[in-house]
């Protein structure tokens, strides 16, 4: 009996305290992944490495793994990314008193983004394409696609020429954000009034001056999930991205500038352990206290066709559609302002 209670003791703890069973699955799920990755032909990127404080983690064998959680089950809260059904089954429990506001946007405008659309389409899901008509990799839509997938999204710009405006003056920054803007609003002859900066970088004095010429201008920030603040940036929530993630440090940068110091505590257990922006989906409700949560996912479908990730994608969409969540366009997303 009383071994009986220690083990549960001790589990409980590192449960707790030091890991949560969830990342546990999350680890496996991800070490399935980055196997898929590195047998993919087309992608030229390396798999990252599995990073973590809790090796031995990595090395179970998952089956082993599943059986574990099945005895567990019945004292501990446990879920899976992986297990869409689960996951927002519980973040509907977690969410009962909430109210939560959604939106997507997509960076580069490339041929993948036709196969985006298409999913967003059967899935409900708002997006806003920012594209770039004369991306340097020669993958950009065609005039023809440009108007065809603006059929089914908005459309908004990002630079004529995937050129960021960190490193140049504000005259020649307007002068390339400008010439986007042009160039996609001649060819669906209609207004483009939003944008989004190239890899999230800017200088202050560049950002002011194009900042007159768009309704919105968006970064590549994290940890965002309040309501769209007036004159600001947009700063989204978390990034869609599977080919890696973001630098852990700059992950806990954005947690400590968006988030309460709990907040901050629970995204950094989850980075320790390896997880990505948006495996954070599965603890919003932790992480963010507001009654109204505005959820605004970003990124790039040229990236998702290369990892071979468009069901990871849409079990994504699949939670988004089963919280009970509002959809908006990006428009409404951004007219809610403060
Ligand atoms: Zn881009």
């Amino acid at each position: 009996m009383l071994a009986l209670f220690l083990f549960k003791w001790g589990i409980r703890c590192r449960q707790q305290r030091l890991l949560n069973l969830e990342d546990l699955a999350v680890l496996t799920t991800s070490r399935r992944s980055v196997k898929q990755r590195h047998c993919h032909p087309a992608s030229p990127k390396k798999p990252p490495r599995m990073a973590g404080w809790w090796p031995s983690s990595v090395c179970f064998p998952r089956a082993s793994v599943r059986h574990g959680f099945n005895l567990l089950a019945p004292y501990y809260h446990m879920m899976s990314i992986e297990d869409r059904q689960r996951m927002a089954a519980s973040l509907l429990e977690r969410l009962a008193q909430r109210k939560v506001f959604f939106t997507t946007s997509w960076d580069d405008g490339l041929r993948t983004d036709l196969p985006l659309v298409e999913l967003g389409q059967k899935h409900r899901i708002p997006m806003m394409l920012f594209v770039c008509p004369r991306h340097p990799n020669g993958k950009a839509m065609t005039s023809g696609e440009l108007r065809q997938v603006a059929n089914g999204a908005e459309i908004g710009s990002h630079t004529l020429t995937h050129t960021p405006i960190d490193h140049c003056s504000p005259a020649v920054a307007r002068e390339e954000v400008l010439a986007g803007r042009v160039f996609v609003e001649g060819t669906l002859g209609r207004p483009v009034p939003h944008f989004a900066l190239v890899g999230g970088r800017y200088s202050s004095a560049n950002l002011n001056a194009i900042a007159a010429l768009f309704d919105s201008v968006r970064s590549t920030h994290a940890f965002n999930f309040f309501r769209p603040a007036h004159g600001a940036l947009i700063k989204p929530s978390l990034q869609v991205r599977f080919d890696g993630r973001t630098h852990p440090l700059k992950m806990l940068w954005e947690a400590f500038m968006q988030l309460s110091f709990a907040g901050l505590l629970r995204v950094a257990s989850r980075v320790a352990v390896g997880q990505r922006q948006h495996d954070m989906l599965a603890i919003i409700p932790e992480i963010c206290a507001a009654p109204e949560i505005y959820l605004h996912l970003w990124g790039h479908s040229e990236e998702i066709e290369e990892c071979d990730a468009w069901r990871d994608l849409e079990s994504i969409f699949s939670v988004l559609n089963a919280i009970n969540g509002v959809p908006m366009t990006y428009s409404e997303f951004i007219a809610a302002k403060q």
